[in-house]
């Protein structure tokens, strides 16, 4: 199942990378920072959570593990919108969205009202 997964993402999404090598404590730093933010910075859903990287890991592989670059997302619809592919990447997984913390801000102030 993760393989088809990965498949998807690479052909459909173009999410996945396979020219740069993920480090190997990825699965670590991103469990970890799921315990720490365990849900949608967006939504504040707690469903399909992908922890994101704010300069794309293509862009940069060297902030892969680094805290700052990383945001929790979900993409699980909850308003309607997959926070990850819109607030992450505008729509399109081979864009970055540099912004975004201004952005889910704010987006959030007018889902409150
Ligand atoms: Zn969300």
């Amino acid at each position: 199942m993760a393989i088809l997964k990965k498949i998807k993402e690479s052909i459909i999404d173009e999410k996945y990378d396979w020219k740069h090598k993920r480090s190997s404590s990825w699965p670590k730093v991103r469990k970890a920072f799921l315990e720490n933010n365990p849900f949608s910075a967006f939504c504040g859903g707690k469903e399909s959570l992908e922890v994101h990287h704010i300069k794309p890991f293509h862009f940069d592989p060297s902030l892969e593990l680094d805290s700052d670059n990383l945001i929790v997302l979900c993409e699980s619809k909850k308003y309607g919108v997959n926070c990850h592919l819109f607030f992450g990447h505008l729509g399109n997984y081979k864009k970055e969205n540099k912004n975004i913390k201004e952005d889910i801000e704010f987006w959030k102030e007018k889902f409150k009202k």
